[in-house]
């Protein structure tokens, strides 16, 4: 009997090896260097209390298993806090990696509620936390600022232009930001 072993597919997920070429041409080239020694994970402050880990997020996207790496919910535990970066004797820009793959995960569909309703209140207010509590402009005076900060809460025309700039960009429709606000969402 001929044992076939499919090396399109691990553990039933599909490889996808157009994943490592999409970060070499993005300037991650220095990827392909991994040695996966773990002392990114070793370093990281997420990974300490989460089940996040950075060395298999890096390898898994290196095999090529597209789909696993960016459903996975654990790709947006990482801080950016850089000492994966710092401390990588491959000298292999890690966040930077996982910030890449975080983009694709939003293009692919997988970004959390959480994050999209964060980016509708950039569409509303020009601001993703805004002051729409007097009680901020209050601590903001008594710190000595001014009651606003000078951002478009300053400047509200300049929320327009701000939407304009996001239409263009596609952004809206990235964060599902029509559809949701129809169905009532936000
Ligand atoms: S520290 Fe660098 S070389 Fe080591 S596993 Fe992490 S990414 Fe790979
Ligand atoms: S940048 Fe992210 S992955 Fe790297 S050490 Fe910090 S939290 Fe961990």
């Amino acid at each position: 009997m001929t044992l076939l072993i499919d090396r399109r597919v691990i553990n039933g997920s599909k490889i996808d090896g157009k994943l490592a070429d999409d970060m070499t041409k993005a300037g991650l080239d220095r990827i392909r260097s991994c040695i996966q020694c773990g002392t990114c994970t070793g370093s990281c402050p997420a990974g300490r209390r989460t089940a996040y880990r950075t060395r298999q997020l890096i390898r898994k996207a290196l095999l090529g298993l597209r789909e696993e790496v960016l459903s996975d919910p654990n790709l947006w535990l990482c801080s950016t806090c850089g000492t994966c970066t710092e401390r990588c004797p491959r000298k292999i820009d890690v966040t930077e990696a996982i910030l890449y793959l975080r983009n694709l995960s939003c293009q692919a569909g997988y970004m959390r509620p959480e994050h999209q309703g964060v980016s509708h209140k950039l569409i509303e207010t020009g601001h993703a936390v805004p002051i729409d509590d007097p009680k901020w402009s209050k601590m903001r005076e008594e710190l000595g600022l001014d009651p606003l900060p000078p951002t478009v809460h300053s400047y509200p025309k300049a929320v327009k232009e701000i939407q304009h700039i996001i239409k263009q960009t596609g952004f809206d429709k990235l964060v599902n930001y029509k559809e949701s606000k129809k169905d009532g969402k936000t």
